[in-house]
């Protein structure tokens, strides 16, 4: 499989497939729309944002034969076909990188000036901009300066500051903005269903951070994986291709450090430095999950029953300052004399604030977090846990959780659940039960319960706890629910009835002239 095939394959063929652009395709979609003639285009930005895709689906809209005053081409006559084709001979694409002499330039600026056999526009996408030589911009002005009304040319750079501003001054100018990993993940998403290629939800979140604001990379990225993780794209894979970070070690980690655990937070940093990945990723990721979680505080709209146990665990005014925390370790990481201490050091400080998680909110004044000048006062001088612990410390049940895993179990058939509702939830195992989530695992194969039926399991919670949570649920081995409780208890229950049974004289005789055994299944309780 070569690199790109995703990259060219899903090279959106209409505006519509543009990912993460609005802002730039609402004008283009006026001006196509009122015919609004502009004879030079630029777009800027980053590597793989779509700077030249936008300006082939501009040049395929203008030599559209039916395209009318909508925005899209059609598709479908031939312009679009050659167009489609990369044959379209009004179509002419230079790479400036690779043709800074002024001669070539001056050459395609003097063919521009005939009027086109077979279309209304010559059109040039002229990639690279900034690379040509003074000459080739000062040809290319002449032309800029009265252009034919046949001419369009679109341009495209990554480095905009480099087009002399007489150039930039008769462009339309578009900035293209890095795509957001939400809007990566979406597209992911697509395209490997489409491809029917199976992922994990760690796989795609790995590659959309990765590809850094990227399409191509992203889509480029993703063939790499295909390649190598054998048709399944999994996390863990996807984090000894790419040398990225395995997110389920950061969310242990901060788990630990609000608890204020630090023997386990320390553990937990110990397995991230093991998987040898870079010390700043590290903070990167850190920076990256607490943003999520203070997010979730704000918002509670987040579909990540991780996120949303860790908001529980974790008051607004600490969330806020461990983030101040780490983005001061980020800001002066390149001046540590050591990486890996610039890491400990920052989850350190977290660890000695982690108290005010317990001890109340932090005071407004304070909020403003400037190292040291936080007062003194609130910080604890002695924190219960920390790295030089050597015993290990009895991890805090955490807060806010309301009944336990076993006490689900054991009352979970007294609640007054209706069949086939009770029946569902009986093979969830309960993972933390809190004011306002509920987390279940559920095995993989099972679909979670519908939005309808999650209602009215919470119904019954309202009335019994009198707290309205929000359900999640997460792929997992149930292998503690309270139906597999129940069983287990039958079970048991069974064994003694088999043992009690056996003990008897006559069964025991029985048993030893008949060498039979005994149908554990058919033991009842007398009626
Ligand atoms: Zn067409």
């Amino acid at each position: 499989m070569s690199q790109d095939v995703l990259a060219r394959k899903y090279r959106p063929s209409k505006f519509a497939e543009v990912v993460g652009q609005n802002h730039v395709l609402q004008s283009i979609k006026t001006i196509l729309e009122k015919n609004i003639s502009h004879q030079a285009y630029i777009f800027s930005g980053t590597r793989g944002v779509g700077k030249t895709t936008l300006a082939r689906l501009i040049a395929k809209s203008l030599h559209c034969q039916e395209r009318n005053d909508s925005f899209e081409a059609c598709g479908k006559c031939d312009a679009c076909k050659s167009m489609h084709n990369n044959s379209h001979i009004e179509f002419i694409e230079v790479d400036a990188a690779s043709n800074t002499q002024v001669d070539k330039i001056r050459e395609l600026l003097e063919s521009s000036m005939y009027k086109p056999s077979s279309s209304k526009y010559k059109i040039y996408l002229i990639d690279e901009v900034h690379m040509l030589s003074k000459g080739s911009f000062n040809a290319l002005l002449k032309t800029l300066e009265e252009p034919p009304e046949h001419i369009v040319f679109l341009m495209a750079t990554t480095e905009i500051e480099k087009v002399p501003k007489t150039i930039l001054s008769r462009c339309l100018q578009f900035h293209l903005r890095t795509v957001s990993s939400d809007e990566l993940i979406k597209l992911l998403e697509k395209v490997l269903k489409a491809e029917k290629i199976k992922f994990d939800t760690a796989a795609i979140e790995q590659i959309s951070i990765a590809a850094n604001g990227s399409v191509r990379d992203a889509l480029t990225l993703a063939d790499q994986c295909i390649a190598f993780c054998d048709g399944k794209l999994s996390g863990d894979q996807i984090n000894d291709l790419l040398g990225t970070i395995d997110e389920s070690n950061i969310f242990e980690l901060l788990e630990n450090v609000f608890m204020g655990n630090g023997e386990a937070a320390y553990n937990s940093l110990t397995r991230l430095f093991e998987d040898q990945v870079d010390y700043e990723n590290i903070l990167q990721a850190i920076l990256r999950l607490l943003h999520k979680i203070i997010l979730q505080k704000e918002l509670s709209d987040s579909d990540n029953s991780q996120i949303a146990t860790l908001a529980n665990n974790i008051q607004k005014d600490v969330g806020q300052l461990f983030y101040e925390i780490t983005l001061d370790g980020l800001s002066k990481f390149s001046i540590h004399p050591n990486p890996r201490q610039a890491v400990e050091f920052a989850v350190m400080r977290m660890l000695t604030f982690s108290s005010l998680n317990k001890n109340g909110e932090i005071e407004t004044e304070k909020k403003n977090f400037d190292g040291l000048a936080i007062k003194e006062t609130t910080v604890d001088k002695n924190p219960k846990y920390s790295f030089n612990d050597e015993k290990k410390q009895p991890q805090k049940e955490k807060i806010n959780h309301l009944i336990t895993r076993d006490e689900w179990n054991k009352t979970y058939f007294d609640l007054e659940l209706s069949g086939i509702i009770q029946q569902m939830f009986a093979s969830f195992e309960l993972k933390s039960f809190c004011k306002n989530s509920i987390v279940f695992i559920k095995d993989a194969n099972v679909e979670a319960p519908t939005k309808n039926i999650q209602g009215k399991f919470i119904e019954v919670i309202q009335k019994k706890f009198a707290i309205s949570p929000e359900l999640f649920f997460e792929d997992g081995q149930p292998d503690f629910s309270p139906q597999e409780w129940k069983n287990e208890n039958l079970r048991i229950q069974q064994n003694k009835n088999l043992s009690d049974f056996k003990k008897t004289k006559i069964i025991s005789e029985y048993l030893d002239a008949f060498s039979a055994t005994v149908d554990i299944n058919s033991i009842s309780k007398n009626k």
